[in-house]
């Protein structure tokens, strides 16, 4: 079966001489070394000063709301993973979802200032796929308004914006590191930042505001991620250059063989530097869309919704009106990406659409 993302694995005996040590030691979690290692090293990968690694993207959104103090409304992207907007309802505030823009599939900044009211207290942006949101235009909103910034980056390992880790724009930026990420820990995230004392907060906060064993620092939650998790993404970064590299070429040949298609796929914003995590293809039509996946998956091939049904549509949230997001999640489809994909498989994957078409 060819899936939209089979996660990578290392080689086994990378991950077993961790595991070794994990059981000689017998410290399985609580800010283990292998846990300290990790951020050290995703920190000089990324060329970031503030990095802590936790449990998973999800509870790093919480973590970063929570530590900023958000209440009221956000402003946020209906294009995007459920949890975008969920952990924002999660936290107690109101989700506010100003429209895409349909080349990029971001949030449409230019539609954020009407969408200020006196409630609104920051902006939850989604880096979907991998591109950058208009950081510049954003960023001047959020400083002429006094709100904070968080960028929801789970798609965005080895993203660069303006030459630097798209990880370092925000107030906090979170990643997921989640087996069918790009890069992954199995399970895991972080939250990343340029301000110390935030960071300082939200590693607290990891750890259910302990701050000492007897001593509280606040409210906290158990944020935290094991050793084990921790070995999984040693081993992988030594290979997410491979891993990068593999990505363009894969998308490089959809993009050859699919030239002939009646489709179109989203343009890289400015100043970004693109990872290549994923191949959106968008259709004419739905119908076109759900001819294409049933013919796929009569050859055991799985592509995805991503993202469907605009998150604006959820049962728990107000109505409200976002046309674009409406019109583009019906349409876009998720091609197999993933490390062990061949271009055999790219190939076969491309005939079928092709023939769909053609019919
Ligand atoms: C995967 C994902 C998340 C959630 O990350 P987990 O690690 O699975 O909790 C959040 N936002 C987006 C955009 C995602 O794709």
């Amino acid at each position: 079966m060819i899936s939209v993302t089979r996660p990578f694995l290392p080689p086994k005996e990378e991950y077993e001489k961790y595991i070794s040590d994990i059981w000689k030691r017998n410290w399985l979690t609580n800010n283990g070394p292998l846990l300290n290692d990790l951020e050290l090293a995703l920190k000089e990968y990324l060329e970031i000063n503030h990095l802590l690694f936790v449990s998973n993207g999800t509870i790093a959104l919480q973590l970063a709301i929570k530590a900023l103090e958000l209440k009221g409304e956000i402003i946020t992207t209906p294009f995007s993973y459920v949890a975008t907007t969920s952990s924002i309802v999660w936290e107690g505030c109101a989700p506010v979802f100003v429209d895409i823009d349909d080349k990029t599939l971001n949030i449409d900044a230019t539609k954020i200032e009407k969408a200020i009211s006196e409630k609104t207290t920051g902006i939850v942006a989604t880096h979907c796929f991998g591109n950058a949101c208009d950081i510049d235009a954003i960023e001047a909103i959020a400083k002429k308004y006094q709100l904070k910034v968080i960028y929801d980056a789970a798609h965005c390992f080895g993203t660069l914006y303006k030459e630097r880790s798209i990880l370092d724009y925000g107030d906090v930026s979170t990643c997921s590191f989640h087996a069918t990420k790009l890069y992954h820990t199995v399970e895991g995230g972080a939250v990343t930042t340029q301000d110390p004392m935030l960071l300082k907060k939200m590693a607290h906060m990891r750890n259910f505001g302990h701050d000492g064993f007897e001593k509280y620092f606040g409210v906290g939650i158990n944020g935290k991620n094991s050793e084990l998790h921790a070995a999984m993404g040693l081993c992988n970064l030594k290979y997410v250059d491979q891993i990068l590299e593999k990505r363009k070429e894969q998308c490089g040949n959809y993009d050859r063989l699919l030239t002939n298609l009646d489709i179109t796929t989203p343009e890289v914003q400015d100043n970004c530097q693109y990872n290549y995590a994923y191949y959106p293809i968008i259709f004419s039509t739905e119908k076109q869309l759900i001819q294409s996946k049933i013919e796929l998956e009569k050859w055991e091939i799985s592509p995805r919704r991503y993202f469907f049904p605009s998150l604006s549509h959820l049962p728990y949230v107000k109505k409200q009106n976002t046309p674009v997001s409406d019109n583009i999640s019906k349409r876009i489809l998720c091609l197999p990406l993933s490390y062990d994909l061949t271009s055999e498989e790219q190939r076969m994957i491309a005939r079928i659409l092709l023939r769909v078409q053609n019919n």
